[in-house]
């Protein structure tokens, strides 16, 4: 797989799933064998979860200075989800696509909507768990949230998963290694699309 090169600009796609789907496992999984991918960092309301890193999951910000960078329009999108806000900047997504990677921005379907308006040729990857008894099982199975946190984020898959539709793909993630190759094949494909391949071999294709 070629390296990356800042004059080429990189793919964005965009992974949405309801909470405890599989995504962020996903993702992580992917990240340690593509080099040519990176992960937006969000900025979050969120409370850290045991084990998260600052600046490594999450921005972890207090509602103020959430709500500080809003007035500043520093955020591509943002979004209440769960009871918290989340939101990408601006910056996040420049820095990586300015040293050419391609970059991942793993958000709920309401940022989706927003960066499709202003990133029409960004893919959507929507991943689905095979039922929602697995769903409960995974968040308990994480062991990462209150029971009340994981009944609240349940109650709301069901209105996660009816946006599905409005995603190029869907990932059914059963079997782990089984969905991260379904992963790695989009990307992979997406890397192969004419337009995609003009920059780099421009000798050998025609625009
Ligand atoms: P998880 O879904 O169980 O991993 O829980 P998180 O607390 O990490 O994420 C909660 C929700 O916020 C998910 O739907 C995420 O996709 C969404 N989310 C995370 N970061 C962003 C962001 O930067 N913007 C938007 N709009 N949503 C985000
Ligand atoms: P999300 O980021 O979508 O909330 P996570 O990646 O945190 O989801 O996954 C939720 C839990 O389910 C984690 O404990 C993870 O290890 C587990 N998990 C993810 N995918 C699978 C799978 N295919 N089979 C079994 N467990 C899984
Ligand atoms: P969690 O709290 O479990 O980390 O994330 C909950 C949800 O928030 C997930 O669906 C996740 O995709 C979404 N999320 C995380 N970061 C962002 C973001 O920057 N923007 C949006 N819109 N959603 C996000």
């Amino acid at each position: 797989m070629s390296d990356t090169d800042p004059s080429l600009p990189g793919q964005l796609f965009i992974v949405t799933a309801p909470s405890g789907a599989g995504k962020s496992s996903l993702i992580a999984a992917l990240l340690k064998q593509d080099p040519r991918v990176r992960l937006s960092v969000s900025h979050t309301t969120r409370a850290p979860r045991l084990g998260e890193v600052e600046g490594q999951d999450y921005h972890f910000v207090s509602p103020a200075a959430f709500l500080a960078l809003r007035t500043e329009n520093q955020f591509l999108e943002w979004a209440e989800v769960y009871g918290n806000f989340y939101g990408t900047t601006r910056q996040s997504l420049e820095d990586l696509q300015n040293q050419g990677f391609d970059v991942i921005l793993e958000i709920d379907w309401q940022g989706a909507r927003q960066v499709r308006q202003l990133y029409p040729e960004s893919l959507g990857v929507f991943i689905l768990p095979p039922s929602l008894e697995t769903l409960r099982n995974r968040l308990q199975g994480r062991g990462k949230d209150d029971p009340a946190t994981i009944e609240m984020r349940l109650s709301l898959a069901q209105d996660d998963l009816s946006h599905e539709n409005e995603f190029e793909y869907a990932i059914i993630n059963a079997d782990f290694d089984e969905a991260l190759r379904d992963l790695a094949a989009i990307l992979r494909a997406a890397r192969c699309r004419r337009a995609c391949q003009y920059p780099r071999y421009a000798s050998l294709l025609t625009r």
